[in-house]
């Protein structure tokens, strides 16, 4: 119940919630990283009176699906972080991560680590030739040879930054290798998840010292829609958006109904099928 608020004068300091608050607060509402507050207090107890409404929210929903968890609020950008090989990619986690991060507002960019593994050069001009013309970046790394590690920064250290993807990619190491300083034992972020057994353990920002706030996401491994409703997934597509008005449909699922823009462009070969596929996929195990 205790949280570390950084004031604007960069100093830190500890506040619990006020008791109103905590009695507003629903399921999903809790305070959460990244959350702009407003803090009173005399030096000795400090409490937050407000939270202000959040800018950007990246969510999961918990238990099936019911109710929706909000884990970072207002990041800038989603590090989509992905290996191009060991884990191998997978691009059906890759466009859910996406959904996330478009529904909630932020913006994504899809990082490939471990550029210094054999055949990863094949698979990142793959995920480039997908995801490029899309609008989404595609940045190469390595935290081993430190390849494109500048560009990496560029990314981390301003405003706040979600670091996701799934556990093993190698995003502890990416932190380590551009900020040593931390020396964030690897699988460290992934631990902070606060699953499994020892979930005492808090979620938190990470300050770099060059000014970026970075924050961790769950691997969002296991399925499920994290709070993205139905009716907004297939606006959660760039590439479909243009074609929706032209669905003969409201509402049209672009799954079976006739003369659908969506499905008239897939057979076309302008819609990427495994993109597709993983909308089919989301659409259908997805909540009402
Ligand atoms: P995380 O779970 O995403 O935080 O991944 P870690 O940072 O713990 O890294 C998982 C494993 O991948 C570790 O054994 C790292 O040494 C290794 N690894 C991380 N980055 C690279 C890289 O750029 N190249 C190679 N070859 N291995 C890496
Ligand atoms: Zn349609």
């Amino acid at each position: 119940g205790v949280y570390t608020v950084v004031l604007e004068s960069g100093e830190l300091l500890k506040a619990s919630l006020r008791g109103r608050l905590k009695l507003e607060q629903r399921p999903g509402d809790q305070v959460v990283i990244g959350d702009r507050v407003r803090v009173a207090g005399d030096g000795g107890a400090y409490t937050i009176e407000e939270i202000f409404p959040r800018e950007t929210a990246i969510t999961r929903s918990r238990f099936g699906g019911r109710s929706v968890k909000v884990l970072v609020a207002n990041a800038d950008r989603m590090l989509l972080v992905v290996a191009a090989a060991r884990p191998k990619t997978r691009r059906d986690l890759i466009d859910r991560l996406l959904v996330v991060a478009e529904s909630g507002g932020v913006a994504p960019i899809i990082v490939v680590n471990k550029m210094d593994l054999q055949g990863a050069l094949a698979v990142a001009e793959e995920l480039g030739g997908v995801y490029e013309p899309l609008g989404y970046e595609v940045l190469r790394v390595s935290a081993l040879t430190g390849e494109g590690l500048d560009r990496f920064g560029e990314k981390i250290c301003q405003g706040i930054a979600a670091l996701a993807g799934p556990s093993g990619v190698g995003k502890s190491s990416l932190v380590n290798a551009f900020e040593p300083e931390h020396r964030l034992r690897t699988g460290e972020l992934s631990r902070k998840r606060g699953t499994g057994r020892h979930t005492t353990v808090n979620a938190s920002l990470i300050q770099l010292r060059c000014g970026g706030l970075v924050a961790d996401t769950p691997g969002f491994s296991d399925v499920g829609l994290w709070g993205v409703r139905r009716s907004e997934l297939d606006s959660c597509f760039p590439e479909f958006r243009p074609l929706l008005e032209g669905c003969r449909f409201r509402g049209c699922s672009h799954l079976h109904e006739p003369n659908c823009a969506v499905r008239a462009a897939l057979d076309k070969g302008t819609i990427d099928s495994d993109r597709y596929e993983s909308y089919r996929a989301m659409l259908e195990g997805s909540d009402p």
